[in-house]
């Protein structure tokens, strides 16, 4: 069955209607030294100036709203990387609901601390995003709770696609679209939007070369497992899950090309952003400056939108980076 057909525009625009009371509108920012490097007109949109510091707090709110109150009394149990838990810790707060965030041992310590200090409940469980989402799944069968899927679930997927509706009202020229991509429901929500209103809109994703599952998966025409490994792009570890119903099929349908960056080039792009931009971007969020700061991407139109995916970066990485990173861009 293709499930890609259930989520609509209209699902996008009833999104939009119920987050905004929690969700912030981004800015679009101007990126003048990229837009020299392409010779096109170069647009950042900044979901790392989120309140909880990622877009994914779309997605969570979208999900959480839409939660009959007996499910919201029993409580909610999500997985993460680090962002999306933060994201649904924060909006389940607002809304009285009690959350449990599942983490792997890899989840950088900024990320786990940030969760705690939302009022979740944090557990610890296995090595890797897999391995934590396995140790999610069993916690909530034990405990009755609902799963608030990070990335696999049409009402995430709405929430994260209404940066595609911000897209398309502030930069109506959009032709091109670059997006980070791990589970691919910032990249689906995001394409659906933007080709139901243009088909023609160019949409590139881009996953870091340690473990990239979605593109991983795609060549392979169906979901494979992958080596999790240490990555700056910590927030796009981890499969895309071994019973995909929406993202695989979705971002097999609407993307049009998949680039892969270096470790070298995500510092590289965290360092540009803090140094010609002050802004604050985490490995994660940086993959698609990346891609066009060195040269990645081959088809692109000329006015192109880069999403900023998320700004929770452990300080003294980032410090790392800027100093020992300077001069590598041209
Ligand atoms: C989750 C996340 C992504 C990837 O989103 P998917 O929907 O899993 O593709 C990208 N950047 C940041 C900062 C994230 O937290």
């Amino acid at each position: 069955m293709n499930h890609d057909s259930l989520i609509t525009l209209s699902d996008i625009y009833k999104a939009r209607k119920g987050i905004t009371s929690i969700v912030g509108r981004t800015p679009l920012v101007e990126a003048p030294w990229l837009s020299q490097l392409t010779g096109a007109q170069v647009f950042f949109k900044l979901e790392n100036l989120q309140v909880t510091g990622s877009f994914k707090i779309r997605g969570a709110a979208n999900r959480l709203l839409n939660l009959p109150q007996a499910a919201r009394e029993r409580g909610v149990i999500t997985v993460s990387s680090g962002n999306h838990g933060r994201a649904v810790s924060h909006v389940a707060g607002k809304l009285g609901i009690p959350v449990v965030v599942c983490l792997s041992d890899a989840v950088p310590a900024n990320k786990r601390e940030a969760i705690g200090e939302l009022g979740a409940e944090v557990v610890v469980v296995g090595k890797t995003y897999d391995e934590a989402a396995e140790g999610a799944a069993r916690l909530q069968e034990e405990h009755g709770l609902t799963m608030i899927h990070p990335f696999d679930d049409p009402l995430v997927i709405s929430g994260q696609g209404t940066i595609g509706l911000e897209l398309l009202e502030d930069f109506p020229e959009i032709d091109t679209l670059i997006a980070p991509l791990s589970g691919g429901g910032l990249l689906s929500g995001i394409a659906l939007t933007l080709k139901s209103a243009d088909p023609t809109i160019q949409v590139i994703g881009v996953s870091m070369e340690r473990g990239p599952a979605m593109v991983e998966s795609l060549r392979a025409g169906k979901v494979v497992d992958i080596v999790e490994e240490p990555t700056l792009a910590d927030a796009l570890a981890g499969g895309i899950g071994p019973e995909n119903l929406y993202t695989f099929d979705m971002i097999q349908k609407y993307m049009d090309d998949a680039i892969l960056v270096s470790e070298e080039e995500i510092a590289g792009a965290m360092a540009f952003a803090l140094h010609k931009h002050h802004l604050v971007v985490e490995g994660g969020g940086a993959v698609g400056i990346a891609a066009l700061l060195y040269e990645k991407v081959e088809r692109f139109g000329q006015n192109i939108a880069i999403v900023i995916s998320g700004g929770n970066v452990d300080l003294p990485v980032l410090v790392n980076i800027a100093r020992d990173y300077q001069t590598t861009w041209k």
